[in-house]
């Protein structure tokens, strides 16, 4: 009975979206963790922090030489990351911007990157004030709309950076559409996704058509809030030697401590992310029926502008909601102060439940003008949503809201 009703809880929960990857959850578990690697055949790999391996001869290895060119740790989460978003490859660095900074040195000065117009704030911060002073030409673009995108392109183009779902905005972009009249427009342009938001389990831009699929990995695909870490997965293997090749060169690369935490985050990532979604649906539908609330924006309500591609190109919907409360910055802030279990933090994708005012704390270096054309207004919040039991987050969601909004009496 109790099986029967969980089961078509979880059916109604993925209704209308793409069915999850065949074996992700063996594959996350079992890819690049084989006992046989090691001497000792240890089930759980371990922390390999030896920055140096002995040759017999010089040259002649076992593989490794130096720990930024290769990591045995690094090595196990690189193939299990691999394996989980369905690519050839893939490379961990030392955080998301370094992953971005990392690919973005693929190009030369003079080349042209158009970025879509509404990303991490981070990620904002170094197209406009770093890389496009040494060089690089970069415009931005709504991707929602895929003809901007197409208008934005250039001879000189050489990156599109795509976000989806966009970050605070909720925004979700085609990505089989874009990376297909990107393509069009000339084959050898790299399309990006960066696929924080979603994680492995949700999203695969690669077969849907993008280059790259890079991640923040200290978010969801670690989601235990305790490691700043960035991946990059592909499968074309000349833009993989180059980037290894940048691996090394830049030496933007992370711990084998931090790898391995990273690794044995992925173990769960399949049960986290349904349980995200299933605690971020209930979220999302309690704040849309409430008055105290003017307007959620969450992908996997019918209610969101692109709620039919998210179904088209997901296989669900990660725990990220967005809303704007009644009322001023004072009822935002009332509201934010008021939170007893979520904590007013930046970051997301962790168990725990977070919140935080993008205008003031995430988004702040994004220009005032641009934010107002972006819609991040003083009365906009963000959650992320963690894993805690729905009753909880609903029942601390609705007291926060009393208290910004008190009944008059
Ligand atoms: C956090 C984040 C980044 C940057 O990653 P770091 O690991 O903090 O360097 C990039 N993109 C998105 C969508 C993010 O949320």
């Amino acid at each position: 009975m109790a099986q029967t009703h969980k089961k078509e809880v979880q059916n109604e929960l993925f209704a209308g979206f793409c069915t999850a990857y065949k074996s992700f959850a063996t594959e996350a578990i079992h890819v690049g963790q084989e006992p046989e690697q090691w001497k000792s055949m240890a089930v759980v790999p371990p922390i390999s922090l030896s920055t140096t391996f002995k040759q017999n001869a010089p040259g002649n290895h076992a593989g490794f030489e130096y720990s930024r060119s290769g990591n045995p740790t690094r090595n196990c989460l690189e193939k299990a990351v691999a394996a989980l978003d369905g690519a050839k490859y893939c490379l961990a660095l030392a955080s998301g911007l370094a992953a971005t900074v990392t690919i973005t040195h693929l190009l030369k000065a003079g080349d042209g990157i158009v970025c879509m117009d509404d990303v991490y704030g981070g990620t904002n911060r170094y197209f406009q004030r770093i890389a496009s002073t040494v060089g690089l030409e970069v415009s931005f673009a709504d991707c929602t709309k895929p003809n901007l995108l197409k208008a934005a392109l250039k001879d000189n183009t050489k990156l599109v950076w795509i976000e989806t779902p966009t970050n605070p905005m909720m925004k979700v972009v085609d990505i089989k559409a874009c990376s297909e009249l990107v393509h069009e427009h000339n084959k050898d342009i790299v399309v990006v996704v960066d696929n924080t938001f979603m994680s492995a389990y949700f999203q695969r831009p690669l077969a849907l058509g993008a280059d790259i699929c890079m991640y923040s990995a200290t978010k969801y695909m670690n989601g235990h809030s305790d490691v700043v870490m960035g991946l990059v997965s592909l499968n074309n293997e000349d833009l993989y030697e180059r980037l290894k090749f940048l691996q090394n060169a830049l030496g933007g690369v992370p711990s084998p401590f931090d790898c391995y935490l990273c690794n044995r985050g992925l173990k769960t990532l399949h049960l986290r992310m349904e349980r995200h979604f299933r605690n971020a649906l209930a979220a999302a539908k309690f704040l849309e029926a409430d008055p105290r609330v003017e307007r959620v924006i969450f992908p996997g309500l019918p209610s969101h502008p692109q709620h039919e591609v998210m179904k088209k190109q997901c296989t669900g919907c990660p725990g990220m909601i967005t809303f704007y409360i009644k009322g001023k910055l004072e009822h935002a802030t009332t509201f934010l102060s008021n939170l007893k279990m979520f904590a007013i933090a930046e970051s997301l994708g962790g168990y725990e439940s977070l919140a935080e005012h993008p205008a003031i704390m995430t988004h702040a270096s994004v220009p005032e003008n641009e934010r107002s054309v972006l819609g991040i207004s003083d009365t906009l919040i963000r959650l992320s949503v963690g894993l805690e039991d729905e009753v909880d987050i609903i029942e601390d969601l609705d007291q926060a809201l009393a208290a910004a909004h008190p009944k008059k009496k």
